[in-house]
Parts: C-alpha cells; sequence; structure tokens
C-alpha cells in the first residue's frame, strides 16, 4: 500500500455519487452500465470524465445532474440525496443550480437567440425586466449580444455553441455540465469555447464537470476521472490512468 501525498482541502463536495449503479433494461437482459461509482466533486473544481466510447461517461454525467436516477446507491447535492425529492422539486433544484453543454439539448432553430437563452429564466419564473437583463448579461458575457435578434439556424457552429453556454449560464448556475462540449468546433474555435468554460470556472466559481475524449481539455482540467467499463478506473488529482486515456 502507497501513502498518498497530502492533498489540501479545496472545499465541501458539492456533488457526490456514492456506490452509484444504472442498470438498463432488467432481468437477464439488463446491462449493467455503472457497477458501483463513488465519486466528489468539490465546489469551484473542474473535473473531466475521460474513458473509453460506451464506458460510461455519460451515464454517469446524467445521474449526477439529476436528469436520471440511480438503479441502486445516491446522488448528494450538497450533502442531501437527490432521491427524497419529489419530482417537482428535483426539476426545480436541477433548474436552479445547473447549466447544461449538451450536444443533445439543441437550441431551437427557429427561434431568436435571445429567446433561446432566456427560456432557463422563463422556466424559473423570473419576471419579463429581469430576464431581460440577465440574458442581455450572459449574451454580452459571451461577445453575442449583438446575435441577440438573429435566429439560432443562421448562427455559425461556435456562434451556436456561445448560445448554448449563454443558456447554461443565465440562471447563475453553481455547476455547468459539458458533455463533449467541443466536439463539433474546428480547433481554434474550439479553444475560444474552452477559454470561455474555464473563464467563467475561475472568475465566478462555478464548478464544471467535463466529459471529454480531448486529451488537450481533459488537461486543463483541475483532475480526471477515468471510466473503465461502468467503474471509477483512477481518480486521483492531476492525472489521466495510464493505458486507458481519453481517445
Ligand atoms: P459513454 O458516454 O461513455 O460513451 P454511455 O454512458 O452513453 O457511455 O453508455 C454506457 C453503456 O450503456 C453503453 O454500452 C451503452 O450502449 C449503454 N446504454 C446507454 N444508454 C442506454 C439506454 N438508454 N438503453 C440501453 N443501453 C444504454
Ligand atoms: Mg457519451
Amino acid at each position: 500500500m502507497t501513502i498518498a501525498p497530502p492533498v489540501p482541502d479545496p472545499g465541501q463536495p458539492i456533488l457526490q455519487a456514492v456506490g452509484v449503479t444504472r442498470a438498463y433494461g432488467r432481468g437477464a437482459a439488463a446491462f449493467q452500465a455503472l457497477r458501483g461509482v463513488d465519486l466528489d466533486i468539490r465546489k469551484g473544481e473542474s473535473v473531466a470524465i475521460v474513458g473509453k466510447s460506451g464506458s460510461g461517461k455519460s451515464t454517469l454525467m446524467h445521474l449526477l445532474a439529476l436528469l436520471d436516477r440511480p438503479t441502486s446507491g445516491s446522488v448528494l447535492v450538497e450533502g442531501s440525496d437527490a432521491a427524497d425529492l419529489r419530482t417537482r422539486d428535483l426539476n426545480r433544484l436541477r433548474n436552479a443550480t445547473f447549466g447544461f453543454v449538451f450536444q443533445q439539448f439543441f437550441l431551437t432553430a427557429g427561434q431568436t437567440v435571445f429567446d433561446n437563452v432566456s427560456l432557463p429564466l422563463m422556466i424559473a419564473g423570473v419576471p419579463a425586466r429581469e430576464r431581460r437583463r440577465r440574458t442581455m448579461a450572459a449574451l454580452d458575457a459571451l461577445g453575442i449580444a449583438d446575435k441577440a435578434s438573429n435566429r439560432a439556424v443562421d448562427l455559425s457552429g461556435g456562434q451556436k455553441q456561445r448560445v448554448v453556454i449563454a443558456r447554461a449560464l443565465v440562471g447563475e448556475p453553481a455547476v455547468i455540465f459539458a458533455d463533449e462540449p467541443t466536439g463539433n468546433l474546428d480547433s481554434s474555435t474550439g479553444s475560444q469555447v474552452e477559454d470561455i468554460l474555464f473563464g467563467l470556472q475561475r472568475d465566478r466559481g462555478i464548478t464544471l464537470v467535463v466529459v471529454t475524449h480531448d486529451r488537450e481539455l481533459a488537461a486543463r482540467c483541475g483532475r480526471s476521472v477515468t471510466i473503465v467499463d461502468g467503474v471509477v478506473a483512477d481518480a486521483s488529482p492531476l492525472s489521466v490512468a495510464s493505458g486507458e486515456v481519453a481517445r
């Protein structure tokens, strides 16, 4: 047994997975996508979730983001078990605490940039005036305030991703979850999008949880968590497990 070097306590966990499993399907046909994951994510840190395709990264992220419930085990948000919440309260907590940069969370193509970004505030019931102020502030932060009236469909890939980040940011979330945030972008646009995400982490103390195949993006995160066949293979700070690295 090796003795771990002392690690300064970077703060309380905002998210915890405790013995989390997730099976898809039932009985003999069930597939165990996660087989017992323990993970703490602390306030303000950036964590890359890496691993081969099909290893369970997106499943884990959906569970941490309260978009799905575990088959067994618990997901805790600031120490409270999400399983104790009714669906309505869970939805409210998710909307208030998390922002999402997911490829499957498409923009509404025919709607304006403004309407796409203000959606989380609409859901939260924020009054129109305040909604306008906060939406324009988010667009400003992403350098796309001049695109507020454009339809989402008319933007470039990089501009669309900025809109997605503005929407993730507008509710002033504690955590932003990003699943392959630069996957569809050319490398220069991708690194601009990365700069924006890490800037939010640094300047606003937002916790970043990023699923990625991109080694450089993973290396910019405070630490990497490698998933192999539904378990955490290595979650040591500032390292990626040898042999099982992101492609
Ligand atoms: P990753 O994001 O690492 O590529 P996923 O978490 O998406 O992996 O998937 C993990 C495993 O679970 C894969 O084998 C995938 O085929 C399976 N899986 C994911 N979602 C479902 C589903 N809804 N029904 C059945 N199997 C699924
Ligand atoms: Mg995935």
